[in-house]
């Protein structure tokens, strides 16, 4: 029988690649909270940690995260073929496709996912600026924008809380 990859091992896979990268999930929740916090003063930042680990448990998030940080290690290894290899080693400005994924993984989660991405990937915050491959410590060519993409998920998921919990006035659990 073909070998079934477990969701709890993609999901421990993605954990120990992000650590690996140095993206501590509080650095994310950092850039939560500021994306957040002028229309919500209350947030805390527990509710953004909490939120990017809902983030994860999504399947498309976690391949999309796979995909992206795979291709930068073997671009640091110089294992891409040409052009690929200089594409993704020098972060090609033109390449795209390193955004292309991440939108992809935002898409579950609304136009306001959509919207702050951009901003995102436009002013480059926190830990995302720290991820620049231009600043030479590794290749983070997709790691960047998968950064932002889950930042502006787990973004978008709470001012979505936000609302239905001002509406309803009381904490309601949701599936996602
Ligand atoms: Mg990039």
């Amino acid at each position: 029988m073909k070998r079934r990859v477990h969701s709890q091992e993609v999901k421990e896979a993605v954990l120990k690649k992000l650590a690996e990268r140095g993206v501590k999930l509080e650095d994310i929740a950092q850039i939560v909270y500021e994306m957040q916090v002028p229309y919500n003063p209350e947030l805390q930042m527990e509710t953004c940690l909490d939120s990017v680990r809902k983030v994860l448990e999504k399947r498309e998030v976690q391949h999309a995260l796979l995909v992206g940080i795979e291709l930068d290690q073997l671009a640091e290894r110089k294992m891409l073929s040409e052009p690929l290899q200089t594409l993704v080693e020098t972060d090609e400005s033109l390449f795209g496709c390193d955004e292309t994924l991440a939108l992809g993984s935002v898409l579950g989660y609304g136009s306001i996912a959509v919207t702050t991405f951009g901003h995102l990937d436009k002013h480059k915050i926190g830990v995302i600026r720290k991820l620049d491959t231009k600043l030479g410590k590794g290749v983070h060519t997709f790691l960047d924008d998968l950064v932002a993409g889950l930042a502006a998920s787990a973004a978008s998921r709470i001012a979505h809380r936000h609302r239905d919990e001002e509406e309803n006035g009381i904490h309601e659990e949701h599936a996602s």
